[in-house]
């Protein structure tokens, strides 16, 4: 690779759209050098590498370039994508040995809309098992590790995004997020990353784990970027019955706005209870930086918080012991050798083909929905839902985001908490009520702590991720942290 396109790998969407816009560069020349960093990628980030695809994606948008047919400042771009979005032709698996050899007849509506802005796309990136886990250590191919340190976790269950746009492999790439696995990720790893409101993204062609929780959205290493990114993927899909036909405003005019006025509302009695100390240094500081850009802070209440963990882990698992009876080696998925009756047939193959947290949640939420218990797990953790969604109507008549840090810690070490599942499902106690109540929610590097990278998060009131942006614009233009690169 030329040290021209190398050392553009550092810079962001935006940049290198200038730059292939005045032909200082192509994309076939930038693509090269992306997948020779992908290819000597030692962190795990990827699945499966795609650089055939690849070069003929930027063949073709350097072909279109010189006809002066350029699609979006995305055309010619270098993107990943988490191994959860169907791609045509190219194997999928969800981070799961059930679905290994997979290969999808169509794109999901998403991969479809990056495709039609001329996007370049790498290859798929390392997952937790059917993105059930906050670390990447559930995947069946092996966890991910965090670029900052390679004895930690990048994150999950999008660990392999956040950690290929942290390690400059990709200028950005595709998460999901159920209860908080494209925010913590994007704070463990030091990127951005926005989890769009319920119903924003179209979730046609995305594997499912919790229907009424996943949402698709952007990881970047600016908040522009996920302002191009996100312009590319929001908006209404016939193909989808959730999908919103809310009208999608320009996120790029949002980027001009500052922080004057906004108002910033901090549940501190929420928060603590259970935030380590130096992460809540950079929390704090975090605060003073916006309010010196001209936002107000103030404390709202929002005391149903304390029950989101339950509620979501009841919510959660239900949906995915619903989504995840289709594997049963017949229909889908990969089936074990040969049974002597169909009831084996079933068993063995699921029991095969399915990871132990996998099994775990499945059954958890078939207990939850199961006769005499509905009413006391899956029926109660909906009314817990309603609960927490109107805590934020109630604090969002008073604020314009509210912030917290996006995680408790910084990224913790593999092995650390695999023993322990409910020490892991803490890992999402400050993401996950935004899935609850189907709110949009930001994470923006906000500083190291013992040089590991640690989150804000912004939550805004639904469908306004404008907000989310132009909080997102003004703090990084106040701070800078998130021009902070991870050790090569
Ligand atoms: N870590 C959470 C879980 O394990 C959230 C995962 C996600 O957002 N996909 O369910």
């Amino acid at each position: 690779m030329s040290a021209g396109a190398a050392s553009l790998l550092d810079s962001s969407i935006a940049e290198l759209a200038g730059r292939l816009a005045r032909n200082e560069v192509s994309s076939r020349e930038i693509t090269e050098a992306a997948l020779s960093r992908a290819a000597a990628d030692r962190l795990g980030a990827f699945l499966r590498v795609t650089p055939e695809a690849a070069h003929r994606a930027a063949r073709a948008s350097d072909e279109r370039r010189a006809r002066g047919a350029a699609l979006s400042p995305l055309d010619g771009v270098p993107l990943g994508l988490k191994d959860i979005f169907l791609t045509e032709g190219v194997e999928t698996t969800a981070g799961s040995r059930i679905l290994q050899g997979f290969v999808p007849p169509c794109d999901a509506t998403v991969v479809e809309r990056l495709r039609a802005c001329g996007a370049v796309f790498l290859g798929k990136l390392n997952m937790d098992e059917f993105a059930m886990g906050s670390s990447n250590e559930n995947s069946a191919y092996g966890p991910c590790r965090n670029p900052w340190d390679p004895t930690r976790t990048p994150g999950g269950s999008s660990g392999g995004s956040a950690a290929a746009v942290a390690a400059r492999q990709v200028f950005g790439a595709l998460g999901t997020d159920t209860g908080g696995s494209i925010r913590q990720p994007a704070s463990f790893c030091g990127v951005v990353g926005v989890k769009p409101t319920y119903g924003r993204v179209s979730r046609y062609g995305v594997i499912a784990f919790a229907s009424s929780l996943d949402q698709v959205g952007p990881f970047a290493r600016t908040v522009e970027d996920l302002a191009l990114v996100s312009a590319a993927l929001f908006g209404h899909d016939p193909l989808d019955s959730t999908s919103a036909t809310e009208p999608v405003p320009d996120l790029a005019r949002a980027l001009e706005g500052s922080a004057k006025g906004l108002r910033v509302g901090v549940p501190w009695a929420f928060l603590l209870q259970g935030v380590e100390d130096e992460t809540m240094a950079r929390f704090r500081e975090s605060l003073a930086a916006l309010e010196s850009a001209g936002a107000s802070v103030s404390e709202v209440s929002l005391p149903h918080l304390p029950h989101a963990i339950a509620a979501y882990y009841l919510v959660a698992t239900a949906e995915a012991s619903s989504n995840l009876a289709r594997y049963d080696g017949v229909r889908y998925g990969r089936r074990a050798p040969a049974a002597r009756e169909l009831r084996r047939l079933y068993g063995d193959s699921r029991d095969a083909g399915l990871g132990a947290e996998v099994k775990r949640r499945i059954i958890l939420g078939t207990f939850a929905l199961s006769s005499g218990y509905y009413d006391a797990y899956y029926l109660r953790a909906q009314k817990v839902r309603t609960l927490i969604r109107r805590d934020f109507e109630r604090a969002f008549a008073a604020c314009d985001v509210v912030a917290t840090p996006t995680t408790p810690t910084p990224a913790f070490r593999l092995g650390e908490k695999t023993g322990d599942p409910l020490q892991m499902y803490l890992a999402d106690i400050f993401t996950v009520p935004a899935n609850l109540a189907g709110l949009p929610g930001l994470s923006l590097p906000c500083g190291l702590v013992r040089g590991l990278p640690v989150g804000l998060q912004l939550l805004a009131r639904s469908f306004e991720e404008e907000t989310l942006l132009r909080a997102g614009a003004a703090f990084q233009k106040a701070t800078r942290h998130h021009e902070l690169a991870p050790p090569v």
